[in-house]
């Protein structure tokens, strides 16, 4: 079996071989640390997180090296700071430690970089001399433009022609740019901004130049995927594209590109109630809110619903859907942990050949389900030792989308303390003695207390399971 990806800028799935299966590099954009995340926002860091699971899988845990970055100088954290008062790296610090606190409720493993643009202003500044020295920067009043005309291929990635782009241009035109479309790789600080010493001048990079400087010094070139959401095709990544290959003298190459990204990913949007989040509408749903609010597995196992590519909405019907999906397959974990407990076992291929067309989430989810019923069916039949084994290929599968790896009491019994639980469990008694007895008003009566108490109480073929709503 092998992997196939869709490559943004081939425009088609692709079989994916490393440069060296020895050292597989991915790198994906992080965040800009001036606030919470929103949900649009986890949508990247989780799809490609599976994406890393299965690299591991495949070539080797120690095979696979993962960048993130996080852009801690930014305008926006500026304007934080000078808001509230505090250094900017008070506030950087705070929104990092958020950040990475609601990653790790999504069960997202932290990649082995994360390189911060204040570590690697060196790297920036050096970079930015290279691409002038080819002819494809110039300085002006305090700033250094990247010249996008120096570039043949530039539009590449994002199927644009600059000709067009020109024609039809609606981007801020600053006087000292020779072309509209010419893109700052630095500028200079206002009083009391931070900044930096540079042959330019005291000043900050632009956004773009940080991800090419810092792929290429902690990853170095090539590297095999380059992902995101695709809200950064253009300009972000079609910058890094230009960035990256002007500064080694390839601007007139057009096979260059793929010295910089072998293969580039990217996700598709994200919509809350059917509408585009934003903050005059007073829709923007807080990753750092939702995760308080329900386990981080629901917020996770919602994401992965839909094939990475596809247009993914938020709504209430999606997270309950992913409840109860999340029900199912923990429930029959939960009868074989009351059986002896899983076995052991590998994810079943049909899963992982879901995974690695091109990342398939749903029909892997499905593959899970059939998984699920095979274990019913094998306890229900007396065979608890395929059932225990089902439930091992569940947890193993489970694991490749980062989710099942809880204990099934503690998924259904979450948020409850002991009294509670034993309280539940007395009533559960009683409902049982009361349907046996076919003293319906009694049952009645013990459903409601359970309710009351927010209880959910699912039958199953075994007795009933049950969960706090939440
Ligand atoms: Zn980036």
């Amino acid at each position: 079996m092998s992997l196939t990806l869709h490559d943004t800028l081939r425009r088609e799935k692709r079989v994916f071989t490393p440069r060296d299966p020895a050292r597989v590099t991915l790198y994906v954009c992080g965040p800009t640390v001036y606030d919470y995340a929103h949900i649009g926002n986890a949508r990247p860091p989780v799809v490609f997180d599976v994406l890393v699971r299965l690299l591991r899988r495949q070539y080797g845990a120690d095979a696979v090296l993962y960048a993130r970055n996080v852009t801690d100088v930014d305008d926006k954290i500026n304007a934080k700071a000078t808001k509230e008062g505090t250094p900017i790296g008070d506030v950087t610090a705070r929104y990092e430690a958020a950040y990475l606190e609601d990653m790790s409720r999504l069960n997202v493993t932290p990649p082995d970089l994360a390189p911060h643009v204040t570590d690697h202003m060196d790297a920036i500044v050096r970079q930015i001399g290279a691409i002038m020295e080819q002819g494809c920067a110039y300085a002006a009043e305090g700033h250094v433009l990247f010249d996008v005309s120096s570039y043949d291929s530039y539009g590449r990635l994002s199927g644009r022609n600059l000709d067009d782009m020109i024609a039809g241009a609606r981007v801020e035109v600053a006087p000292y740019k020779k072309n509209p479309h010419d893109f700052v790789l630095w500028k200079p600080s206002k009083e009391g901004e931070p900044s930096w010493p540079s042959p330019w001048g005291e000043g900050r990079p632009g956004w773009h130049i940080e991800c090419s400087a810092m792929i290429e010094e902690t990853l170095g070139l090539p590297i095999d995927i380059h992902g995101g959401g695709i809200d950064l095709v253009f300009p972000h990544h079609e910058n890094e594209i230009a960035q990256g290959v002007c500064a080694h003298g390839h601007a007139h190459d057009p096979h260059a590109h793929a010295e910089y990204s072998r293969y580039w990913m990217h996700n598709g949007f994200l919509t809350v109630d059917a509408e585009k989040m934003s903050k005059s509408t007073g829709n923007v749903l807080l990753l750092h809110d939702l995760v308080q609010n329900m386990p981080g597995e629901v917020v996770r196992w919602a994401l992965l619903s839909a094939h990475y590519r596809q247009p993914l909405d938020w709504n209430q019907a999606l997270l309950d859907q992913s409840r109860a999906s999340l029900d199912r397959l923990y429930g029959a974990l939960q009868r074989a942990k009351a059986k002896g407990g899983a076995i052991p076992a590998d994810a079943p291929e049909d899963v992982v050949h879901s995974l690695e067309q091109d990342l398939n989430t749903p029909a892997a989810i499905a593959g899970l389900f059939s998984v699920a019923s095979a274990i019913e069916r094998a306890f229900n039949d007396g065979d608890n030792v395929t059932g225990r084994r089902g439930a091992g290929r569940l947890k193993a599968a489970g694991d490749l989308m980062g989710a099942l790896q809880s204990d099934p009491d503690a998924w259904f019994s979450d948020g409850a303390d002991d009294a509670l639980k034993a309280e539940v469990e007395a009533l559960l008694a009683e409902r049982v003695k009361a349907r046996s007895a076919k003293d319906w008003p009694e049952a009645d009566r013990i459903r409601d207390r359970l309710s009351a108490l927010d209880v959910v109480v699912m039958d199953g073929p075994t007795g009933a399971t049950w969960r706090i709503n939440r």
